[in-house]
């Protein structure tokens, strides 16, 4: 450089200053416009601002897209209007409105504002905003009011009272042409009671039932607690927006050309949108799905079923999809009254009135006295319970919601004479057609003889067959599904038969002989793994596929509850970082679960191994520690229970072909009641290293122990090291020896030394934080799952510091690890500790 003559480099440093100043400008004014092919940028570098073509179109638009996810375009302007060639110019006009001029000067698109202002500025803000400012910086047009397809946070979309606006999304019409597709998203606020609802044209596809003050029935307005909902009814604008509570989080709602509604959030580690959430979910979510007077109950075969009081609208459609009509009519006169139908989306708000002051009471005396009026329910936008809402028509689009959340209970009117024999639930399984009572009672007459011997005979086979098979008394089905074929299951053939491993689960239920078959009689080599309840086998199928076999032990005479547990349990959920159960088999003695096959075994087989430990390098351990903490979130807050694992630990975590991870082994999970939020035992199992301190000497457990046993498993992934059998200077176990890293600045020590690639150190040093987080002493210092994912999710977020973890101090008699022996039944506070040994 210094050989370089002075001028050269003065001329090089304005320059690159001036490169600079042009990257970094995020306005235009009257004197300064932008060609195709310059942009504007944010002040944070969150926005660009410029011309784009979509996909495969030439077509080019003027847009805005995220700085880091260019090809996510938030907002188009000429979305209608699109310019042929790359002529485009942004500018301000003398009238001081944002023009698009083309070639031939042309106006493509402007803001349109009708009264001319001086020196406005338009700037694009770090929140994707577009605003046009005049000089007093008061936003004189913003493009914010006028949304493409996708809601961005802090956006608007709603009701302008003053000028009559309304801001709502508008789907692309393909990939490569942002113009107005056949779909929109708006905030409906028919009778002041706002929902969210999709429409292809003026047809509703989807609605999210009406807000009670908190919620949106029926469509969690928080899939995740990422973020929240925001309300704002006032003079001037009735309208929502919604904003992540960590507010570097990148994320928005986008209307898909298809017309979903979708929360997507933005990954930074592998630079792509992950879907949170979207709309409908289900096919109980696409708008009246069941036809009128029906519920959707997505848990539930069929899903359609006639609200009380109905019967399905179709003779030959008994799944009453296409609508129910009434069994009996309405009589007035006489005195009807009302069912109670609870837990609902409650119908949609077609042919409604609402009187904000009533009270519940006065609603339905005011409901009774007026004959066309068909339900009511205390309802008003505030969600403080009083308001009066009545329907007159067909009711339509009810929604069955398991959560309590956002939920709502309606009163259906019904004759006085199915008062007395339909219960509160408000639904009724089709029945018989009116007409044919007088036939029916015939029928009886004739049937009941029959069936009483029928059911005398089979209660005589039953008894005879259960004695056969000195069964433990279980209500199963015993069924031999091997159907003559000899070397294994078929899977499609069990499921046509219907039958299924228990009362409340439907699974398949496999022969022995079968599970024999696919296993080479459970060949010593085709031996998978052993639990604490039985041995797993690889298996074969007819077709080839492979599957897990998990046989309980004869011997032990221990785990069928556990078993029965882990079946009724798992076959109810579904994530993919959980493992799939597929079936089971109940033969004489035998127990066996079936499971899909995990070609890479459990995660203890690599991590723990000095040679497979490489194979495991930081991406992949990263991938496996979101994908666990994935599996959990849905577990505590997602799945239609709430389930407390209660023995998650490395050989629980299995490892498909790709390395993801499923969590496995539901033996011992239990489920929470809504509202439980913790739960004592005198029974406690567990695994030595992975249990809370409150769960393992006082039996409580709740969704804080199951954190506790991922946070040890996060230091055990990142560390490579196992939580227990392991002391170096003064560190009881790898929770103290994390803990005197931790504190001494050494935290990068932690860090499994057998991997070279060091790069990803800062983030693993985050995951060393949060794994400490976890592993609290007490429940309440250690975040809830949801926090954990947000925590990892989300680099920019600044975590809280850990205060020293539990079971780290050197002389601590209380602690777990100070128990003489790995394996073992103890007494501690009267509870019986069944501690199981971690491999
Ligand atoms: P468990 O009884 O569920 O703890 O399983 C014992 C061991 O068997 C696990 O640690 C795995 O190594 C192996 N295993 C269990 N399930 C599967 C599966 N679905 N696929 C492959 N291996 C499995």
């Amino acid at each position: 450089m210094g050989s370089l003559p002075f001028s050269y480099c003065f001329s090089s440093f304005i320059l690159f200053a001036s490169i600079n100043l042009l990257l970094a400008a995020d306005n235009i004014t009257q004197e300064v416009s932008i060609q195709d092919g310059e942009t504007l940028i944010s002040s944070a570098q969150r926005f660009e601002l410029g011309f784009f073509s979509p996909g495969n179109s030439t077509k080019r638009y003027l847009g805005i897209w995220y700085k880091k996810s260019p090809e996510t375009i938030v907002w188009v302007a000429n979305r209608n209007n699109p310019i042929l060639d790359s002529s485009g110019v942004l500018t301000i006009s003398e009238n001081g409105n944002l023009v698009l001029l083309s070639k031939a000067k042309n106006i493509v698109w402007s803001s349109n504002i009708s009264v001319k202002v001086e020196n406005t500025v338009a700037r694009l803000l770090d929140t994707g905003n577009f605003v046009l400012m005049d000089a007093s910086e008061n936003y004189r047009w913003q493009s914010f009011d006028y949304p493409s397809d996708i809601q961005l946070p802090g956006m608007k979309l709603g009701w302008n009272l003053k000028t009559g606006l309304e801001r709502y999304l508008t789907s692309w019409k393909t990939a490569d042409d942002p113009s107005s597709g056949d779909f929109t998203f708006r905030f409906n606020i028919n009778y002041l009671l706002p929902e969210l609802v999709i429409y292809r044209g003026s047809t509703k596809i989807a609605r999210s039932g009406p807000w009670n003050g908190v919620y949106f029935g029926g469509i969690p307005t928080n899939p995740n607690l990422i973020f929240e909902m925001i309300l704002v009814h006032n003079e001037a604008e009735f309208s929502y927006w919604y904003q992540p509570f960590n507010d570097p989080l990148v994320m928005l709602v986008k209307l898909t050309q298809s017309g979903m509604k979708q929360w997507q959030i933005w990954n930074e580690r592998s630079n792509k949108w992950d879907l949170v959430y979207s709309a409908p979910e289900d096919v109980c979510g696409n708008y009246g799905h069941c036809g009128a007077n029906s519920v959707c109950s997505i848990n539930k075969t069929p899903i359609c079923e006639c609200l009380n009081g109905f019967e399905s609208n179709s003779k030959f459609n008994q799944t009453s999809s296409q609508g129910c009509v009434r069994r009996l009519p309405l009589d007035c006169e006489e005195g009807d009254g009302f069912i109670k139908v609870d837990n609902v989306k409650v119908p949609d708000l077609v042919d409604v009135s609402l009187n904000e002051s009533m009270s519940l009471k006065e609603c339905e005396a005011k409901c009774l006295s007026n004959c066309s009026c068909k339900a009511y329910t205390d309802f008003n936008a505030t969600g403080d319970g009083s308001g009066c809402l009545m329907w007159f028509g067909d009711l339509i689009d009810i929604r069955k919601l398991v959560e309590n959340k956002g939920t709502q209970d309606f009163y259906l009117r019904v004759p006085a004479s199915e008062l007395k024999t339909n219960s509160s639930n408000g639904t009724s399984m089709d029945t018989e057609d009116k007409k044919n009572k007088g036939n029916r009672k015939l029928l009886w007459m004739i049937v009941t003889p029959i069936l009483s011997l029928a059911v005398v005979t089979l209660g005589f086979l039953i008894h005879h067959v259960r004695r056969k098979h000195r069964r433990k008394g279980e209500d199963l089905l015993l069924f031999d599904m091997h159907l003559g074929q000899k070397s294994g299951l078929e899977l499609t053939e069990e499921k046509k038969l219907g039958k299924n491993c228990g009362n409340e689960v439907k699974l398949p239920l496999f022969s022995f002989a079968s599970v024999c078959a696919a296993t080479d009689n459970f060949l010593a080599t085709n031996k998978l793994g052993e639990g604490g309840f039985g041995t797993v086998y690889k298996g074969t199928l007819l077709k080839g596929d492979q599957i897990a076999v998990k046989r309980l032990s004869r011997r032990s005479g221990q785990g069928w509850e556990e078993l029965k547990n882990e079946a009724m349990l798992i076959a109810k959920l579904q994530h993919k970082n959980l493992v799939r159960l597929l079936g089971c088999c109940i033969e004489q003695d035998e127990k066996i679960l079936i499971y899909e096959y995990m070609p890479n075994k459990s995660l203890d087989f690599f991590l723990f191994d000095s040679s497979k430990r490489k194979l495991l390098d930081w991406k992949t351990r990263i991938r496996i520690i979101e994908g666990i903490a994935q599996g959990l979130l849905y577990l505590h807050e997602f799945s239609t229970m709430r389930i407390i694992h209660r023995d998650l630990k490395v050989s629980n975590i299995l490892l498909d072909r790709d390395m993801n991870p499923k969590i496995s082994d539901f033996g011992i999970a239990r489920i929470f009641r809504e509202n439980e939020l913790q739960a004592n035992t005198r029974r406690i199992v567990g695994t030595y290293g992975y249990m809370s301190p409150e769960y393992a000497l006082e039996g409580i457990f709740s969704t804080k122990s199951d954190v506790f046993s991922f946070g040890v498993l996060l230091l055990e992934i990142v560390s490579g090291k196992k939580s227990t059998g392991f002391y170096q200077n003064e560190s009881p176990n790898l929770l103290g020896y994390a803990w005197n890293m931790w504190t001494s600045d050494k935290g990068s020590e932690l860090l499994d030394p057998e991997l070279e690639d060091q790069s990803s150190m800062i983030l693993l040093l985050r995951y060393v934080n949060v794994g400490l987080l976890c592993v609290q002493e007490s429940a309440k210092d250690r975040p809830s799952m949801t926090e954990v994912v947000s925590m990892l999710m989300n680099q920019a977020a600044i975590l809280p510091s850990p205060k020293q973890p539990a079971f780290s101090y050197v002389r601590n008699s209380r602690s777990v690890n100070s128990y003489s022996s790995k394996s073992e039944k103890c007494t501690v506070n009267n509870v019986t500790l069944t501690i199981l040994e971690a491999r």
